[in-house]
């Protein structure tokens, strides 16, 4: 025979992102949709140093502040395949 109990469980859930630049939370599903996660273990030459994480969560306006300088980008080339 198994006999079930009920309990309560804690556990972590999203509540905001809160971007690590510009520090401003971003709100509604269409700007979440579009805000970026980094986490990265550097690597044995990584410029972080071996085995350190990084972490870093950015609203659109400051990715594309930090990378529109150098990224490629072309609005009129949607749905385009990168991993070939
Ligand atoms: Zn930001």
């Amino acid at each position: 025979m198994i006999i079930y109990k009920t309990e309560t469980v804690e556990e972590e859930i999203f509540d905001k992102f809160i971007c690590d630049r510009c520090k401003k939370e971003v709100f509604g599903v269409m700007e979440l949709q579009e805000a970026y996660t980094i986490r990265i273990i550097g690597g044995y030459a990584s410029v972080f140093g071996d085995g350190c994480k990084v972490a870093c969560d950015l609203c659109q306006q400051c990715l594309k502040e930090l990378i529109s300088d150098f990224c490629i980008y072309n609005a009129d080339e949607k749905e385009e395949n990168y991993d070939t």
